[in-house]
């Protein structure tokens, strides 16, 4: 067989697996028979480009990431639903459309809770696919639905134009799996299915959007350019003839069925791989809609059912206290199990002591229960007259129910936090952000690894980071002999991070990046900050009396007085490496060529000397930085055969300002033949 016929093969063969797969849910080919064959097309791809067709189901994976996303144009508005919450409303609207259209059939079907997209197609071939945005103009983001593995990219008619609508979610078990990876890696969760596709869907980069594995159900034949139809349901039939995952519908005469059938969806929702946030009714015969027509937003002919949230009573057993990461307790009542919304609940948050306070939520009493969003159960209100005797108020533990540290309240909200730094429920956290990029950046010690070094008792404070032994990390998953090794490495290298960094690493609350830096600046030792009280740290500027007491309270703690001997022990530096005003360039030469034009040549001199720094007329293996502005020659081309590191003038006033050199990019246009060398130091 030619390549040419083996590649058509081969994607006629994937993407028949791909449809039995996505849109039936019916797989006839292994996980691993697929994989096999698409590397295989992938391979021919490479060496024949010029044979890449649109369908090929290697197109999916997700291209090259976008600058920002074109606007479309809707041919055909995206409208809205109105919305009714009642039977009595499903009834009103019914008699309205039989007083306008005499005998009426209704296509009753659920209501997807994800984001609306159309999807046009040009002689049978995917063109573009665009969010709702306003209805009429909505953002393009082709190449992200093309990673929607259930949307076909060729259609076997070849119709000059169609648009279809339909609506683009992240399967329940998807969005479940994503949150619990997120968790692990200490990222934000998403509040739900639907907020998690909404983000996918407006990634950048489609290679982010494709591992979101996100699917469509089709509900709306917009434009068919060469074809009629007279019901919505020979439209939707049409379009899975076309190879699209469509809305399940029923088609029914009466009001009274229809009420029934938005009962039953309502209680079928468990079953369904996506979140339902209502059920649509509709008309069914496309000319009868055309009689009664829209309103400005909303068809006249359609209806979308909101289902009232489900509330359910049930008895507090117990209130029990979590600590998150961030050392936040969060209290919870554990309920006798009642079934709400699709799901068994056993317990529910109560956020922080204000909302038990505000509700008075006891230990026996009865609680209604609902569900927010859909998703999180939660306490609507306390039935006081079923509460027996003898309960009590309930508040919060003085200690951490983890590690037994004091709790405290925050000073600027509602939150109760463990005070504990080695409390095991915040030390994950603790360690992922003390080797993060910017506190001491110790390359290779993710979450990942963090974990399991707390798994295996390895690693109980930042410090013992300094004394895990290559054997230690060799014996981890995943971690080979060499990775081992470099990760020793990395941590006896951040030892010389500095205060800056080590400031910002140990997490003293509100102590980021900039003020490790300023505290660094000013008291120079770790020692000296120790010492210091309110008023010496409220007297600098960037420390507000807040910070001033965290620091404070941070350095009184026994657990924190520990921490700071063994990462001194661990010959962890505790000194500024930042040279304090007026000695910066202390011991440092410089030598200024070309024409500057921020400062004057003496004005740089005054200002080297005055860091401390000398400034000479000649480059020799003394200098310890060449200055080049522009024109800069002779000086400048014997700094770059002496190897000297040269600054632009941006650089300098910047190691003026107290910057490492290595703070900054390097300029654009570099001068002369770019010989930079920030990166040697
Ligand atoms: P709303 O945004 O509340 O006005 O509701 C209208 C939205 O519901 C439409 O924009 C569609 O994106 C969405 N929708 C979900 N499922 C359906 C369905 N079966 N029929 C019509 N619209 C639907």
């Amino acid at each position: 067989m030619d390549y040419k016929s083996e590649m058509a093969a081969l994607r006629q063969t994937l993407n028949e697996a791909g449809y039995r797969y996505y849109v039936l849910d019916d797989p006839t080919m292994s996980d691993y028979d697929y994989d096999h064959m698409l590397r295989r097309l992938e391979e021919l791809e490479a060496e024949h480009p010029e044979e890449i067709t649109p369908d090929s189901p290697t197109q999916r994976v997700g291209g090259a990431a976008l600058e920002s996303f074109q606007q479309v144009e809707h041919p055909v508005p995206l409208e809205s639903l109105q919305d009714v919450f009642s039977p009595e409303e499903v009834d009103d609207f019914a008699q309205r459309m039989g007083e306008a259209l005499g005998d009426v059939q209704y296509s009753v079907e659920p209501k997807v809770d994800g984001l609306s997209v159309a999807l046009e197609y040009r002689d049978g071939v995917f063109l573009r696919g665009a969010t709702r945005g306003d209805g009429r103009v909505g953002e393009d983001v082709t190449e992200n639905l093309r990673t929607v593995q259930s949307i076909p990219m060729v259609l076997p008619d070849k119709l000059p134009r169609l648009i279809v609508r339909g609506e683009v979610f992240m399967p329940k078990n998807v969005f479940h799996k994503l949150n619990r990876q997120r968790e692990e890696n200490g990222e934000a969760l998403f509040a739900n299915p639907r907020n998690a596709a909404a983000g996918s869907l407006r990634q950048l980069d489609p290679k982010i959007c494709a591992k979101r594995l996100l699917d469509i159900r089709v509900f709306n034949l917009q434009l068919a350019e060469g074809r009629t139809f007279s019901t919505h349901g020979e439209t939707i039939d049409y379009l899975k003839s076309q190879g699209f995952q469509t809305i399940p519908h029923k088609v029914l005469r009466e009001a009274a069925e229809v009420n029934a059938e938005i009962v039953r969806l309502g209680d079928s929702r468990e079953e369904l791989p996506f979140d339902m946030d209502g059920a649509v009714v509709k008309v069914d015969n496309l000319s009868d809609r055309a009689v009664v027509g829209s309103t400005a937003k909303c068809p006249r002919w359609a209806i979308a059912y909101k289902y009232p949230p489900e509330r359910k009573p049930s008895r507090v057993t117990d209130i029990v206290v979590q600590v998150g990461r961030t050392g936040v307790l969060t209290p919870k009542v554990v309920v006798e199990p009642v079934r709400l919304a699709g799901t068994t609940v056993t317990n529910a948050t109560l956020h922080n002591q204000d909302f038990i306070d505000e509700k008075d939520i006891r230990i026996g009493d009865t609680v209604v229960l609902q569900k927010a969003g859909e998703i999180i159960p939660e306490v609507v209100e306390v039935l006081k007259d079923l509460r027996p005797e003898g309960t009590v108020p309930y508040h919060l533990p003085a200690v951490c129910p983890v590690c037994g540290a004091p709790v405290e309240r925050d000073l600027d909200g509602a939150a109760v936090r463990c005070t504990g730094a080695e409390c095991p429920a915040q030390l994950h956290r603790n360690l992922t952000h003390f080797a993060s990029r910017d506190a001491m950046d110790i390359d290779g010690m993710g979450p990942a690894v963090m974990r399991q070094l707390i798994d295996a008792g390895l690693v109980k404070t930042a410090a013992d980071l300094y004394f895990l032994t290559e054997q230690d990390l060799a014996g981890l998953e995943r971690m080979g002999k060499k990775s081992a090794q470099n990760a020793v490495d990395a941590i006896a290298a951040s030892r010389e991070r500095g205060l800056e960094r080590l400031l910002y690493a140990l997490g003293i609350r509100q102590v980021g990046e900039k003020a490790g830096k300023v505290l660094a600046a000013h008291f120079r030792t770790f020692d000296a900050l120790a010492q210091a009280g309110l008023e010496e740290l409220t007297a600098i500027g960037d420390v507000g009396p807040t910070t001033a007491a965290y620091i404070r309270e941070w350095v009184a703690s026994p657990q924190s007085q520990h921490l700071i001997r063994r990462l001194k022990e661990a010959g962890v530096s505790m000194e500024a490496v930042q040279q304090p005003a007026g000695e910066r360039f202390r011991g440092m030469t410089f030598v200024l060529t070309g024409t500057l034009s921020r400062f004057k040549r003496d004005e740089a001199t005054a200002l080297i000397e005055a860091q401390g720094g000398k400034a000479s007329g000649s480059v020799s293996k003394k200098t310890t930085y060449v200055v080049a502005g522009e024109n800069a020659g002779s000086k400048l081309r014997k700094a770059n055969e002496l190897s000297i590191p040269v600054l632009t003038e941006d650089q300098f006033a910047a190691m003026l300002a107290g910057e490492e050199p290595g703070d900054r990019p390097p300029e654009e246009k570099p001068p002369e033949d770019g010989q930079l060398r920030f990166d040697q130091f």
